[in-house]
């Protein structure tokens, strides 16, 4: 840490990844300020992927890095869901299908509370297979506020702010010269110069949500459906207001944002089909509609990118004005602890990736200082 400077990192990205990173660097002491394009009040901006996901804890991890984190996310949510029920709620989950081989066993069996194979009562009509298990339900932008005024109230100031180049953010207007930056900027590490990275691509999402406060159960549904990048979740969301999410669609390399009204009818009808109480008298115009809703997935070919980049900047001028041809300048040596390119799993890893971003940041400072 710096005593010169003001702050000793720069996170880039104010969606659930950059705050929960912020907060797990302010916790291990460094000073922080979180610095975006679309801040956590811009609920309504699909220019960031956050306000829209579902959300819930429903693992897709594959590698031992992945497990680790979500398994820290789900003991960070359930230790939540004891003081703040409205934010994270436990719920049942039933995973349903009834080709056979199309769903199995999962990794998390021994963390999830009541993990188990669904028989007789327990699958709803018209299922022969299922698992059913205890995770959590969140809010997305409720969670989102949340961690914004953690972040806030940890005197973290939070500014709107664009920037073109990763090189810009290690000398922003106002905050001053740091060493480190966190780019979290999930779809934006597409066109951010200096980082450009093409394997970034948007997985869009549609959902609707409803009201329907009797639905307490998550659902997916998991075969296979007409069109292959169509599918049926149903997440109810804490809160006093009974909203449900239903899902949904994943399109990879879609960019567009407005909601289609006949994915909107299959996403309805294929929720009633596993719960019709989400309608008055099981038909579609019995749903109570509260949005439709559509957001870009930061989705990156082979997974996020998690880890640190040892840089140099303004190689050639030393940080100082030289006259025109002048060379033999050392540069700058800076770091990028990238965290982008998380796709379909944001909020259910948010706490594992925010420890690791900031367990890769304390040690490139503590090197530094040494
Ligand atoms: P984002 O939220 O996209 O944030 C990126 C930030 O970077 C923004 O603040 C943006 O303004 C900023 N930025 C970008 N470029 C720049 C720039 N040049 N300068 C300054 N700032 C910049 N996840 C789950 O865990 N569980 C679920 O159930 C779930 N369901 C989902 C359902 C849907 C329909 C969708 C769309 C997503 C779902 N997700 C779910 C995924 C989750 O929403 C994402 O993984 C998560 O929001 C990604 O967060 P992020 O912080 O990486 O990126």
């Amino acid at each position: 840490m710096s005593p010169n400077k003001s702050y000793d990192a720069v996170v880039l990205g104010a969606g659930v990844l950059g705050l929960s990173s912020a907060l797990e660097l302010a916790e291990k002491g460094l000073r922080v300020v979180v610095v975006a394009r679309d801040l956590p009040e811009d609920l309504t901006s699909t220019g960031f992927a956050s306000p829209w996901a579902g959300a819930n804890w429903s693992s897709f991890a594959t590698s031992e890095a992945e497990r680790r984190r979500d398994t820290i996310t789900f003991r960070h949510f359930e230790r939540l869901s004891k003081t703040m029920p409205d934010l994270v709620r436990p719920a049942d989950s039933a995973y349903m299908w009834n080709e056979e081989g199309v769903y199995g066993e999962q990794w998390y069996q021994d963390l999830t509370p009541n993990y188990r194979f669904l028989k007789g009562d327990e699958l709803p009509r018209g299922f022969k297979h299922g698992i059913g298990f205890h995770t959590f339900t969140l809010d997305a932008p409720r969670y989102l506020g949340y961690l914004a005024s953690q972040v806030r109230s940890r005197g973290i100031p939070v500014i709107r702010y664009r920037v073109s180049s990763l090189d810009e953010a290690y000398s922003l207007p106002g905050i001053g010269a740091v060493d480190l930056v966190i780019n979290a900027t999930g779809l934006g590490a597409r066109t951010l110069l200096g980082v450009e990275d093409s394997l970034v691509h948007p997985v869009r999402g549609q959902t609707v949500l409803v009201k329907a406060p009797h639905v307490r159960k998550n659902i997916n549904h998991k075969d296979a459906h007409e069109r292959p990048e169509e599918k049926c979740y149903i997440i109810p969301r804490p809160g006093p207001e009974g909203h449900v999410i239903l899902g949904g669609v994943q399109q990879a390399g879609r960019w567009d944002t407005q909601p289609e009204p006949d994915t909107a009818r299959r996403i309805i009808e294929r929720a009633l089909k596993a719960c019709p109480e989400l309608s008055t008298d099981g038909t579609v115009e019995g749903v109570e509609i509260v949005s439709h809703n559509v957001g870009l997935r930061p989705s990156r070919e082979g997974g996020i990118r998690l880890e640190l980049e040892e840089r140099v900047i303004g190689n050639g001028t030393d940080g100082r004005l030289v006259p025109h041809g002048a060379t033999g300048g050392r540069g700058r040596q800076v770091a990028v602890v990238h965290a982008y390119g998380i796709g379909p799993a944001g909020y259910q890893s948010s706490k594992g990736v925010g420890e690791e971003v900031a367990d890769l940041a304390v040690g490139y400072v503590r090197r530094r200082a040494a």
